[in-house]
């Protein structure tokens, strides 16, 4: 029967502090782009709202142009039409043209409102416009700042991760590749307890009272065991009573359970 060398259960542990870290610096740089994500679709909301403020603008601004042309040719008509009626003959023919005065003049003051109403809106816009122009550029301060913490951060990140390695690399050497595949994905799946002791009958790490057989089979070293309930990669420790370190030692002792058993027997 060969056995497994107890200085594997101190790599393994030594092993699983690695990874632990490795995984608190992955999702750190997992999370770093994501902060500069949502102040860059901040950005761009504000880009889309300014663009859009800008095109109003500018059609308004066009259709400011418009009216000087306009006045021009009611003036010039309204001029006309005073000529003509100056040698009008008859009355009626006086009315009419009157009449046609009068609409171009109600004409050019409906005009004079509407180029107010124009003038404001545009007013409004500008400073509107004014305004995205002084958010988008605090954002996208903002996030060249950002970007540069978080090149700062991530070039930390990537040095103490190539030093982590640089250790996994030196403590896996004594564990067998299969079983270190099987050792990560404990290790990540139980929040970083991926190697318990089995102490005092029971799994640390569930905490299942564990049936001698097992527990014998365990503490032979065999093999590497792993707890049936959590799946979590067992060394057998031995009980320590004494040393009162942990809450249960009081009652794991298995000759008390058995007098416990037994007692109507
Ligand atoms: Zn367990």
């Amino acid at each position: 029967m060969t056995e497994v060398d107890k200085s594997v259960y101190d790599k393994l542990i030594e092993y699983q502090d690695i990874l632990m870290d490795k995984f608190k610096l992955e999702e750190l740089m997992d999370g770093l782009p994501k902060v500069i994500a949502s102040k860059n679709e901040i950005l761009s909301r504000l880009k889309k709202a300014y663009l859009s403020k800008h095109k109003q603008y500018k059609k308004l601004e066009e259709n400011l142009l418009t009216y000087d042309k306009k006045f021009g040719e009611l003036k010039l008509e309204q001029a006309d039409l005073e000529e003509k009626r100056k040698v009008t003959k008859t009355q009626k023919e006086f009315e009419v043209i009157d009449k046609s005065i009068r609409d171009k003049k109600e004409r050019e003051e409906e005009l004079h409102t509407q180029m107010e109403q124009d003038r404001e809106v545009i007013n409004d816009l500008r400073s509107a416009i004014n305004d995205y122009e002084i958010d988008m550029k605090r954002q996208e301060e903002d996030i060249a700042r950002e970007q540069e913490r978080i090149n700062a951060e991530l070039a930390k990140v990537k040095k103490s991760m190539e030093e982590l390695e640089a250790k996994e690399r030196e403590v896996v050497e004594v564990i067998d590749e299969d079983f270190r595949a099987k050792f990560e994905k404990i290790v990540r799946n139980k929040e970083g307890r991926g190697i318990v002791a089995l102490t005092c009958g029971y799994c640390t790490g569930c905490h299942l009272v564990l049936p001698q057989e097992f527990i014998n089979k365990v503490r032979s070293n065999d093999k590497i065991y792993f707890c049936p309930n959590c799946s979590r990669t067992l060394y057998f420790k031995e009980d320590d009573v004494a040393g009162g370190e942990n809450i249960f030692s009081a009652f794991g002792n298995a000759d008390d359970d058995d007098d416990f058993f037994n007692a109507e027997d």
